[in-house]
This record gives structure tokens, sequence and C-alpha cells, in this order.
């Protein structure tokens, strides 16, 4: 592949609500979209899940458009690529910045599929035509308001519901969605917010209330700790932000700190990784699942065809588009569907198209950069 033209839009768009994890409140999403034009004229896109702020991670808006303008859209604009897994080997000197790769290698895989005139899912090796998906609550100004966010939810057709916990917000809400919908799937995420001393009343309230997974309760860097709560065995530990390569899979795998495996193409560098890690995972029998950060319909579009592939077994936290966006950019939009899923796209590439009226409208910049730039 060639690209000739790559270009950088810098959006916000309003959320649906605000949502709130134990590391803050988003409100509006700032967001980078990357748009690859290949020599064939066929373009591919790709969504940078860096937030405004480097809060979720040490990334952000800023400093992923530096890492693209720098040293990863030269490479590209200048030579030939193989496939997407070739533009991964050949960025692997390059420390951290997954985002802002993954942002690269995902348009990247999307333009590779439209070249070949195939979907995203086929050239990934996913044969599902559906893929089934939950929904993930934010934290709630208050328990009745839960409550009922997750009743409608419910409402809507999702099967199972991740909450997002912290100290505090936790036994409480947990107990009370509990009782209001005794068979609900229920799962936890606390985003690294609890110290490892708060094992023992998390393995209380999340026995006493079915919790079917405990996600990331502890720092990034405790594996210990989550080996310490997954030998309890009641319920399954899910790792996400431990997990940032094959190395760090391979470790926590080794060491049986997880049951569970959120796998991020946008925070881990992309699809190949992500199908990499999924593998991995399911040799080791551990579930893995695909997961969200906020994504537009681009973004969702990659994890819905991620999702395809049968090395994923849980359902993702891929949820339909008006869960999150008030307008969506892209055509058409993803509904849910019966049985609590999104129907994966069948069209070449990811199968959705941008709605250029609606990307300009959230435009708040937009850099172009061709092979003559380099
Ligand atoms: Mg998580």
């Amino acid at each position: 592949m060639q690209v000739r033209r790559a270009q950088l839009d810098e959006l916000e768009l309003p959320l649906v609500e605000p949502f709130e994890t134990s590391f803050g409140v988003e409100k509006r999403r700032r967001l980078l979209l990357l748009t690859l034009r290949g020599q064939s004229g066929e373009e591919g896109v790709g969504e940078c899940v860096a937030a405004r702020d480097p809060l979720y991670s040490s990334e952000s808006v800023a400093t992923a458009r530096w890492m693209l303008q720098e040293y990863l859209l030269p490479p590209l604009l200048r030579d030939r690529v193989a496939t997407p897994a070739d533009f991964v080997d050949r960025t692997r000197a390059l420390k951290g910045h997954s985002m802002a790769k993954a942002a690269a290698e995902m348009a990247l895989w999307d333009l590779y599929a439209r070249e070949h005139g195939r979907s995203l899912s086929a050239m990934l090796g996913g044969r599902r035509r559906r893929v089934e998906v939950g929904v993930s609550v934010g934290i709630q100004p208050s328990v009745d308001a839960l409550v009922r966010r997750v009743g409608s939810y419910l409402e809507d057709g999702y099967h199972r519901v991740k909450l997002k916990v912290r100290p505090g917000w936790d036994l409480e809400p947990v107990r009370a969605v509990r009782r209001a919908y005794p068979d609900l799937r229920l799962w936890v995420d606390a985003n690294q917010a609890y110290p490892p001393s708060a094992a023992g009343s998390i393995a209380r309230w999340a026995s006493r209330f079915e919790v079917e997974q405990v996600e990331q309760p502890f720092a990034e860097h405790a594996i210990e700790a989550h080996r310490q709560l997954n030998r309890g065995g009641r319920f399954r530990v899910c790792l996400d932000e431990s997990i940032v390569d094959r190395a760090s899979l391979d470790d926590a795998l080794e060491r049986s700190a997880l049951s569970s495996l959120n796998v991020k193409p946008g925070r881990v560098g992309g699809l190949t990784v992500s199908r990499d890690l999924a593998g991995a995972a399911k040799s080791s029998r551990v579930p893995a699942w695909v997961g969200g950060m906020l994504e537009t319909g681009v973004g969702r579009a990659h994890g819905v065809a991620l999702a395809s592939i049968d090395s994923f077994s849980f359902p993702a936290d891929l949820s339909a588009s008006r869960r999150y966006y008030l307008s969506e950019i892209i055509d058409r939009p993803f509904e849910l569907g019966p049985a609590s899923t999104l129907e994966v796209p069948r069209g070449p590439g990811i199968g959705v198209e941008l709605v250029e009226r609606a990307v300009a409208r959230a435009r708040r910049r937009r850099r172009t950069f061709r092979s003559s730039d380099y």
C-alpha cells in the first residue's frame, strides 16, 4: 500500500450525557480522526481514543497529533507498507504512544480491506454476522437514578450491564441493581480505583450480589493484587489497563492474575495486536471481549469487526451509536438488534461511511499531509 495523503481532523462532539468513571467526568469528547488516501483513491479511516487530557493514560489529543505528524505519518507517506502488520513491525521501535499508533494502524486496515474490496471483518478472519454487546453505565447522581438508567437500557434490549464503581459507589449501587434485576448479567469496572487492601470487601459484595466479573479494581502495575483476588474463584477478575502488550498479557496469564480480558484496540496499538492478545487469552482459556472508549461510529465499526473473530467470546462494550452521541458521524449508525447484538457491516472496509456534513460541524481543526511534504 502507498499512502498518498493523510488528513488529520480534530473533532469535538457532545455526549448524550456526561460519562463519569473513577477517573473523572466527560461531557464533550475531543478526538482525532485520521483519513488515509491510497494510490487507488480509496480512503481508510481510523479514530484515536486519546482524550483531551492525559488522565486515563499518558496520551492526549495533543501528544497523539504530535506523534502522528512527527513519527507515524512520514514513513507511511514516504514508503510503501505491505500490510497493516508490516506497519506495526516498522513502528515497534518507537516507545509507547499506542493510541496514536492504533489510529494509523486502524486507518490502514480500513484502507487495506477497501483496496481488496472486502469487509474488515472478513480481512481479520471474522465469521460472525452479529456480535453480542452490552452497555457500560457511568457513575450516576444517585442510586435510584442508576436503577432507572439500568432499567432503560434493559428496555432498549441490552442483556449485559457493566457498572462503573469506585470506593463509596459500590456496595449500595450493586445491591440496588441486583435487587431490581435478579437475573441480570452484571459486571463492574473500577478503573484502578481501589487499594489492594480493599480486596476483602470487594470479594464480599461481588460474591454476595452475583457480580460475574470485577474489572481492573487495582492499579495497572498491581498484578499480584489481582492474582490474589482471582484466587477466590467466585467471580472473574478482568484486566484492562494492566495489559498494554503481549508481554504484559503473557506475564499476567502465567501468574493467573486474570480470568477475563478486556481488549481495546484503540488503546493497545490497533487490530493486529488486539487479535494476537485475544488469541493468546483463548489459548489459556481466558475469555476475551472488545472494550470501548467512547468511540464514535468509526472506532465502533472497527471494534465490531474485531469482535466478529472467534477468539472473542464475551459480550463487547460496543453499544448502539445513540447510547453515546446525539449525532453520529457515520452512516449507517449502529442500532441494537435482536438478542443484544450489533450487526457486523458487510460492505468494504469498516462498512460504514463518514457523513461529511456531520464531520464538518464537529471539526475544530484539520491538517493535510502529502507525500511531497516529506
Ligand atoms: Mg475498563
